[in-house]
């Protein structure tokens, strides 16, 4: 279990203020001038050996992203940091907190990252919806300013360093790197085929990084404690501190802060109050956002919350949005509402994941009911594999996953609902 002081977002709760003067005394904003007089080579150095991975789904290690940048800015090809504050995994509200309650971090973080990166521009592109959210970073970005810590000679480092803010109109579709940066370039959000990627030819085809809230908040905070303190929290390759967004059939749903690697049922059991009903009441639990698989209470028992673990255990550890579901969900029509989910938010591009999608979700709404032949549940496997891994962006396996480990993981339940419909009808013909 993590230790207080082990803590990054202070202000998780939105108990204490969230404006320039309660983000000083939190510890933001200290010396932050000393972190960039160590150079960029030596801050992306720092961030490789903390063993930090990107915390908005895909767990790529962070410093390593960084050194994909062109290591000598050209003055004609300027190069910029993106934050992506998109949020729309269902499931998923960690980066909201730290956007409306810990904005000066994001902010410390945008101007340290970028100056690692040779980034004069940061845009922190927040999804429509967060209005709030937005007002609050706007707040903020603008007392940064006020205080000289960003702008010309950003905290007195000589480096000039802007930041703006823009308000998506909430396609979930933009929170793919590429899509995003086309809807940042006043486009329609659609991802771009790869390569080049961002790094190479990004936003108007210059070197830009895409990285997640999170990751950016973290930052700091590293370089301050060390690249030492942050891989001893949690496991190798799966190290630091993750915020957790815990909802669903729990008797306390809630965003904490914990340990990479904390088991599943303690992170429950001590933040969550425990699943409705008790452990023995749990049907499944999605551990990553709904375009992870649901893995059932026999795996719930011990694995452990990080990167690896749940990969092994045939899941993913995605944006740590945990969805727990107690023995009253219907877990065939809960997996069908997210396919309904991912065939509205397919922006039609592809075609598996455009006709894919849509057919998967038609198909399993008659398997609610039970109107399917069970054959048909290999046939539903058989268009995942056809859809994951084809297709131009990941919204094409989000979509095929939480099917695949619909069947994986619960196939006696979808053959059992098919009997059960079969004996109906047979019943009432006889009748
Ligand atoms: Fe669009 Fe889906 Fe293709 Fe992604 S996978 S580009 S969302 S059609």
């Amino acid at each position: 279990m993590l230790r207080d002081e082990d803590r990054i977002f202070t202000n998780l709760y939105g108990w204490h203020d969230w404006r320039l003067a309660g983000a000083r005394q939190r510890g933001v904003w200290d010396n932050t001038k000393a972190l960039i007089a160590r150079g960029r080579d030596a801050i992306i150095d720092e961030i490789k050996e903390s063993g930090l991975r990107g915390r908005g789904g895909a767990g790529f290690p962070t410093g390593l992203k960084w050194s994909f940048m062109p290591r000598t800015p050209k003055p004609e090809r300027p190069h910029y940091l993106v934050i992506n504050a998109d949020e729309s995994e269902p499931g998923t509200c960690k980066d909201r907190d730290i956007l409306r309650f810990d904005p000066h971090r994001l902010i410390e973080g945008a101007l340290v990252s970028g100056f690692a990166m040779a980034a004069n521009a940061c845009y922190i592109y927040i999804r429509g919806e967060f209005y709030n959210e937005a007002s609050n970073i706007q707040v903020a970005i603008d007392e940064a300013y006020e205080a000289g810590l960003v702008g010309k000679n950003a905290a007195g480092t000589g480096w000039d360093f802007d930041i703006y803010l823009h308000r998506g109109a909430g396609a979930y579709i933009c929170g793919e790197e590429t899509a995003l940066l086309e809807s940042l370039e006043g486009k329609k959000g659609m991802p771009r085929n790869k390569p080049p990627f961002p790094a190479g030819a990004g936003l108007w085809g210059m070197p830009t990084t895409v990285n997640n809230v999170e990751t950016i908040a973290c930052v700091p905070e590293i370089l301050r404690r060390g690249a030492s303190w942050f891989d001893g929290i949690g496991r190798p390759k799966n190290t630091g501190t993750k915020i957790f967004c815990i909802s669903g059939h729990v008797n306390q749903p809630c965003n904490v802060e914990e340990e990479l690697g904390i088991p599943l049922r303690e992170l429950l059991d001590k933040h969550a109050g425990g699943v409705r009903g008790g452990w023995d009441n749990l049907l499944a639990v999605v551990p990553g956002g709904s375009s992870t698989p649901a893995i059932p209470r026999s795996i719930c028992e011990d694995v452990l919350m990080d990167f690896d673990a749940l990969r092994s255990a045939k899941s993913a550890l995605g944006t740590a949005g945990v969805i727990v579901m107690d023995k009253s969900t219907d877990i065939i029509y809960a997996v069908t509402r997210f396919a309904k989910f991912y065939m509205h938010e397919s922006c039609g591009q592809c075609t598996p994941c455009r006709e894919g999608s849509g057919w998967l979700y038609r198909v399993l709404k008659r398997m609610v009911k039970g109107k399917a032949n069970v054959e048909e549940i290999d046939l539903l496997l058989e268009v995942t594999k056809q859809i994951e891994g084809h297709t131009i962006c990941a919204l094409g396996d989000a979509a095929a996953w939480p099917v695949q480990g619909l069947i994986q993981f619960f196939r006696p339940e979808m053959e059992a609902r098919i009997k059960a419909y079969r004996d109906q009808a047979h019943r009432m013909a006889a009748e």
